[in-house]
């Protein structure tokens, strides 16, 4: 099956940046949001994403505005008949990506495969409330993901071979390096990440240093981002809900424990750069 038209349910965070590596890569994309108020901010980041691509000289004029009329934007599921992929970026809750994936069967042909980009809940799992479990698939992109070349693609326990095959093809088609991971919690990269996260909320409960100064030190040894400014660019809400998840996975083993610090962070609305104010001020 060739993937001409892409639909991606949520115009969050995520959302916005693989509507961006669809888009800059000659897909047509359908993007869903449950509000109709996610519209506005999400053309004006993608919008604003391609004029900067522009000014550095990484895609032409004419190309950016092509680029710009390829996604329409919906808050009806039934728009995504004609997709040939759905790609799931909403909140990372069971609940909310069951009722989507569920009502999205009953919209998509048979052969449209489902995606989810999780960050944590079993692809394995989630695939349950499918009558056809074998399309389904976890297409995990990285923050921003029109910029981070890594996708995890992720083989659930009924997950058809010939569907992973088709999701590592669409990754490289939008320029993107994938990896075929197991569907373990966290599978790789959010498996070794809670710990940079975890370590650095104990190293700042104790008293043994500041927020700023732990971003310092670990920039300071070769990471792009410390773990507080990650977390704002992330969501501190989203990183949290990640966090959770996998600790209960592992059946709360303790080095997986969430932090009150970030606990704290959530129930204050201080949820990152979204927000306005995380662990910084925006
Ligand atoms: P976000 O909070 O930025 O966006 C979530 C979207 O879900 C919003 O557009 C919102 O309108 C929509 N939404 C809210 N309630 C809903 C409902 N009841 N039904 C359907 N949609 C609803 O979140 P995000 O950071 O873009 O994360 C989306 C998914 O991507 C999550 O599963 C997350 O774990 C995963 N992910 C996030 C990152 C990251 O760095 N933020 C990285 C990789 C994967």
């Amino acid at each position: 099956m060739s993937i001409s038209t892409i639909g991606i349910c949520g115009a969050g965070t995520m959302g916005r940046g693989i509507v961006l590596a669809a888009i800059q890569n000659g897909f047509d994309v359908v993007l869903w949001d449950i509000s109709a108020d996610a519209q506005e901010p999400a053309e004006k980041y993608i919008h604003g994403q391609l004029d900067k691509a522009v000014q550095r000289g990484k895609m032409t004029a004419d190309g950016a505005e092509e680029a710009k009329t390829k996604v329409t934007f919906t808050t009806s599921l039934a728009d995504m008949s004609n997709a040939d992929i759905v790609i799931e970026a909403v909140l990372e809750r069971k609940d909310v990506k069951d009722k989507l994936f569920s009502e999205l069967e009953g919209i998509v042909s048979e052969d449209t495969i489902l995606a989810t980009n999780t960050s944590s809940i079993s692809v394995t799992v989630l695939s349950r409330v499918l009558k056809h479990p074998g399309r389904f698939v976890g297409m995990h992109f990285f923050n921003p993901a029109h910029i981070m070349k890594l996708v995890e693609v992720i083989r659930g326990a009924r997950t058809e071979e010939t569907v992973v095959q088709q999701t590592v093809e669409l990754a490289e088609k939008l320029g993107r390096k994938p990896a075929i991971a197991r569907d373990v919690p966290g599978f790789i990269v959010n498996r070794v990440a809670r710990n940079y996260y975890n370590e650095a909320m104990r190293i700042c409960t104790e008293g043994a240093a500041e927020v700023e100064q732990v971003d310092k030190v670990l920039k300071g040894v070769g990471f792009k981002m410390g773990p507080f400014e990650l977390m704002d660019l992330i969501g501190v809400d989203t990183n949290y809900e990640v966090t959770v998840s996998v600790w209960n996975q592992y059946l709360q083993e303790p080095r997986f424990t969430p932090s009150l610090m970030q606990q704290e962070a959530v129930a204050a609305g201080m949820h990152g750069r979204k927000s306005g104010e995380g662990f910084y001020k925006y």
